[in-house]
């Protein structure tokens, strides 16, 4: 049987994704084009200074049924399981995550902890009487858990991860924040109530030699299944006629080649894949698309000569005072990804373009990150070592308060070309993580196998996406 070739743009986990579904049903000749020189996207690890690094805390873990068990089988042996231990602090002090009522009464003292409990009586009283829909994050939340609680931790939260919350819409708290309101909090306070394996994950994996194992596994099963990845691939033109992509052409290490298409899936930004589409030939396209929002992000590792550091897999830090919204040791997820006698931790955050963070130096946000690390009792000054920072442009979807018209007008448009579809976090602009991916991957090649239509494929997708939750 001749195979229909699929080219798909990106290699990160969501191309690859899409890229191992297909290729494994023995019906697809699959080329993934990476314009990197290395595959992984967001979910690969690299070397530095000894140690495999990843971009950030990873953890395998899904909530969507059979996804857990692809990755399992994919992975085999080569994963480690973790039993979840994770804190936020607040007001100095360190608390279990999720909260225990006790803690959180001795953090706050009993004036704060009583405030608490009076704005949440009165948000309670508030939604009696009111029908209409939250027009925001910030009112969404405080509704639900009342101002207290709202002020103490999600706003300064979101500030810390998307800006300003009176300009987020209510989705950006449904997508992140699980939980269904007040009244469950409280009870999972007061341990009442477990947390679902949909909001909270008791246990979660991790590859023994980094996150980029996993990655690397989706590129091994492309392979063995007959599909290639070209690196270091840019991708010049789209090839259209009679609505469709009929071949793409790229430059691959400095020479051409032209591939041809019955189906073109990418994973790569929208603005990018519009102009490979259309140029700047439709103007309400192009407004649409440049409105769409993104927060960079910013990872500092710090560079340390003791062997471990933290007891945590990761710390939260709402807290203005922190530049970093997170710390996350690796070693405590897998101690091969670096020598024993040292270690590093990742600290990472957000900003946009042009602000302070994003136009301070390495070494002021380096500076920045070990003071706060030393404030906290975490580290000694004399230990560090050295440190790294990398910065990710656009890697944060914000939903700000019309993104739903602006992302729906660059998807009608780009549906028009039949046999296109998009995948992963930023092919979608989708706040999701890899297990997302895998399930958006799995999700296109059914539709596909079953010889459903792309456009109505990446319609019912849509769908799903905006389903998806993030579990921490
Ligand atoms: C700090 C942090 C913590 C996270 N924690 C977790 C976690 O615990 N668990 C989890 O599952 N997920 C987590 N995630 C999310 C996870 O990283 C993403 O969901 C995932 O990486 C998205 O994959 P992607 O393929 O959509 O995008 P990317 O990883 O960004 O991949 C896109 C790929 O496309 C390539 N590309 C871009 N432009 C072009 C072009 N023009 N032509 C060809 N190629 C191009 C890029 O080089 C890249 O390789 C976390 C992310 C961050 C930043």
């Amino acid at each position: 049987m001749t195979r229909e070739p699929i080219v798909i743009l990106g290699a990160g986990v969501g191309g690859l994704a899409a890229g191992w579904f297909l290729a494994r049903t023995g019906r697809f000749d699959v080329t993934l084009i990476e314009s990197a020189p290395v595959i992984g996207g967001h979910c690969g690890s690299f070397l530095h200074d000894g140690f495999t690094l990843d971009h950030g805390p990873h953890k395998m873990y899904s909530a969507i049924p059979g996804v857990l068990e692809e990755l399992r089988g994919l992975m085999g042996a080569r994963l480690l399981t973790h039993r979840k231990r994770n804190r936020v602090r607040l007001n100095g002090y360190l608390l279990e995550y999720p909260l225990r009522i006790t803690n959180l009464a001795r953090a706050l003292g009993p004036r704060h902890f009583l405030r608490l409990g009076t704005s949440y009586g009165a948000a309670l009283a508030r939604g009696l009487v009111t029908r209409r829909e939250p027009a925001s994050y910030a009112e969404y939340l405080a509704r639900r858990f009342g101002r207290g609680v709202y002020e103490l931790v999600f706003e300064p939260l979101a500030w810390k991860v998307w800006g300003d919350p009176a300009g987020l819409h209510p989705e950006m708290a449904r997508t992140r924040i699980p939980s269904s309101g007040a009244a469950e909090l409280i009870l999972k306070l007061l341990r009442l109530k477990r947390e679902s394996s949909e909001t909270d994950a008791e246990f979660f994996h991790y590859p023994r030699g980094g996150f980029g194992d996993l990655p690397r596994a989706m590129a091994d099963e492309i392979a063995r299944h007959g599909g290639r990845i070209l690196v270091n691939a840019r991708t010049r033109q789209l090839e259209c006629a009679d609505g469709a992509v009929r071949s793409v052409r790229l430059e691959v290490n400095g020479g051409p080649l032209t591939l041809p298409c019955r189906y073109l899936i990418s994973s790569i930004p929208l603005p990018v894949l519009g102009k490979l589409a259309y140029g700047e030939g439709d103007p309400e396209f192009t407004r649409a698309v440049a409105g769409l929002r993104f927060r960079h992000l910013v990872l500092v590792y710090v560079f340390l000569r003791v062997a471990r550091v933290l007891e945590d897999h990761w710390i939260f830090f709402p807290e203005r005072e922190f530049i970093f919204g997170r710390i996350f040791e690796q070693k405590l997820m897998s101690p091969e990804i670096g020598p024993p006698d040292r270690t590093v931790i990742c600290c990472d955050f957000t900003c946009s373009e042009g602000d302070d963070i994003w136009r301070a130096s390495d070494d002021d946000l380096a500076a920045r990150c070990v003071a706060g690390l030393v404030k906290c009792g975490f580290i000694r000054q004399e230990d560090v070592q050295g440190h790294l920072v990398k910065r990710s442009r656009n890697f944060y979807p914000v939903y700000d308060l019309d993104y739903v018209s602006k992302i729906r007008l660059v998807s009608r448009s780009l549906q028009r070309v039949g046999n296109l579809l998009t995948t992963g976090r930023i092919g979608m602009y989708n706040y999701n993580n890899s297990d997302h991916c895998v399930d958006m991957g799995r999700f296109i090649a059914e539709g596909l196998v079953r010889g459903e239509a792309p456009p109505r494929i990446w319609e019912r997708l849509e769908r799903r996406a905006a389903t998806y939750k993030i579990v921490d």
